[in-house]
């Protein structure tokens, strides 16, 4: 059947109509489509950090108590070390406090270039009249007798060094020798002071 010029435009609007609409519905499916990625998207990101979140809950639960032990064992050998160390009685403390103004007098005691043979007489006698002294070791007399030097520590005498070698026309060659002279006598005084 033939239409007129009327029916015509009128089909032509409509499948203009008919077309748009196509065309929007296409459109709204591809926005759905997309939607539908993004939502998928965002949800499967958040359920991937929730997991990242948790595993790292779990190591830093895990660090905390691992570190809470840890801390409790070096609170313990602290403890230890600080039972081992002798005790500063009152009368020592005002000493210390008044080291430079006493109106008494007062006599220093220092032993150089231990230890050596004397070392265990000297320990008896400063025991006895219960007294404190320095000991300036030397670490090549240390490496020999390390049990003496963990004796002066115990009964609460100072350590100080004093050198490896005494021998001063090697000592005193270089900057380094000096540092290698001090360095030596330390780490055999350490060495001796682990001994139990
Ligand atoms: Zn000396």
């Amino acid at each position: 059947m033939l239409r007129d010029g009327k029916d015509s435009n009128i089909y032509k609007m409509n499948t203009k109509y008919n077309k748009r609409i196509v065309n929007k519905k296409k459109i709204l499916v591809i926005l759905f489509i997309i939607a539908l990625f993004l939502i998928i998207f965002v949800i499967s990101n958040i359920s991937k950090t929730i997991k990242s979140y948790n595993v790292y809950k779990s190591y830093k639960e895990e660090y905390a108590s691992l570190k809470e032990v840890e801390d409790k064992k070096q609170e313990e050998i602290e403890k230890k070390r600080q039972e081992k160390l002798p005790k500063l009685t009152d009368e020592g403390k005002n000493n210390l406090e008044n080291i430079y103004n006493s109106s008494e007098k007062r006599a220093f005691l220092t032993f150089d270039d231990g230890p050596s043979s004397v070392t265990p007489r000297i320990l008896d006698i400063l025991k006895q009249e219960n007294i404190k002294a320095t000991f300036f070791v030397l670490g090549s007399n240390v490496k020999k007798s390390p049990e003496l030097v963990k004796r002066m520590y115990d009964e609460g005498h100072f350590i100080a060094n004093h050198g490896y070698s005494h021998v001063y026309s090697s000592i005193y060659t270089s900057p380094q020798t000096v540092l290698d002279e001090y360095n030596s006598c330390n780490s055999e005084v350490q060495k001796a002071l682990r001994r139990i």
